[in-house]
């Protein structure tokens, strides 16, 4: 296959580009190495491609939000969710407070406050809080086809400086919207965040995506197709933080990013892609990755809305 040569050749012409910042706000992420890059495709025939760095480790952080609010609305149901939170793209950074003046509802599950609540939805009704991140690791790792574990020193780091996701939380409660301990519910998401994954796990997850839920590599349903376009629509709105709307129309692509570099995209009915590159743009998404993703658009016409 000519795939690997293609992704090396781009990840070449995108390497001596060392804008950007690594995120500050947590520890134990300030100290990545920042010059780590990778990129993977997964196909919903079940092929991975991949050039770089796509076996280097890396916590998942908000590329998690999308898989988790897959989980809560196959395990509670869609009725239940949106009543919590709402699809609205916000246009504000991830860790912006913004809820719905009047229901306090979060606008949607892609910033903090709606990622916080999609946490505490996911698994049975009622859990006890560690049973619910086991369901949570567990449905990530289905997405992935490998079990996937949690880095626990990334998660302390993490937990020592919440302070703003506690603040979060505890509006939540104060609405009603999270109905416990916010404490631990923040830790909980925070568990959720510090999943360990590789580019190559993220491709076969998005690549579980834009095969309508059915991972293409171990032949698992995760989750159904009517979930699959909910999360999707949300991505393809909310996915780029205050960005994208600048995404929507250069990439076209519904995605995640997250603050540790990764970056994924799903295109439906044809692959997953992702990005490693730990390096943040002014508004949070991984920088190279944001250029290898105008790349393949641009090469192999991946736009959602170009007519073919
Ligand atoms: N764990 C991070 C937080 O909640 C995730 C942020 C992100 O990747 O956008 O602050």
């Amino acid at each position: 296959s000519l795939v690997p040569d293609y992704l090396a050749d781009v990840l070449a012409d995108v390497a001596s580009d060392t804008s950007g910042e690594l995120a500050g706000y947590i520890p134990e992420l300030a100290s990545a190495d920042p010059d780590r890059l990778a990129a993977a495709f997964a196909t919903v025939d079940g092929e991975v491609y991949g050039a770089g760095d796509i076996d280097a480790a890396f916590t998942i952080q908000s590329v998690s939000k999308p898989f988790a609010y897959a989980l809560a609305l196959s395990d509670r149901g869609f009725p239940a969710v949106l009543d919590k939170v709402g699809v609205e793209p916000s246009g504000e950074a991830f860790n912006e407070i913004s809820l719905e003046t009047g229901t306090g509802r979060p606008r949607n599950p892609m910033i903090n406050a709606g990622a916080i609540t999609v946490h505490s939805l996911a698994g049975a009704d009622d859990p006890e809080p560690g049973a619910r991140v086991e369901r949570i690791v567990s449905g990530l790792s289905a997405f992935a086809g490998r079990p996937l574990r949690i880095d626990e020193a990334m998660c302390a780091s993490e937990m020592d400086n919440a302070h703003r996701n506690l603040a979060i939380a505890h509006m939540l409660r104060s609405h009603g919207i999270l109905t416990e301990d916010p404490r631990a519910v923040v830790d909980g998401y925070i568990r959720q965040c510090s999943v360990l994954v590789t580019p190559r796990d993220l491709a076969v997850m998005a690549g579980t995506l834009a095969n309508g839920g059915v991972n293409p590599v171990t032949a698992e349903r995760v989750v159904d197709a009517a979930v699959v376009r909910q999360v999707l629509s949300v991505m393809a709105t909310c996915g780029m933080y205050d960005a994208a709307g600048d995404w929507a129309t250069q990439v076209g692509i519904p995605a995640k990013s997250g603050v540790s570099g990764g970056l994924i995209g799903a295109l439906p009915g044809q692959l997953g892609i992702a990005t490693f590159s730990p390096r943040l743009d002014e508004h949070g998404n991984s920088a190279r990755g944001v250029s290898l993703f105008e790349r393949f658009t641009t090469d192999m016409g991946l736009h959602v809305m170009d007519v073919p």
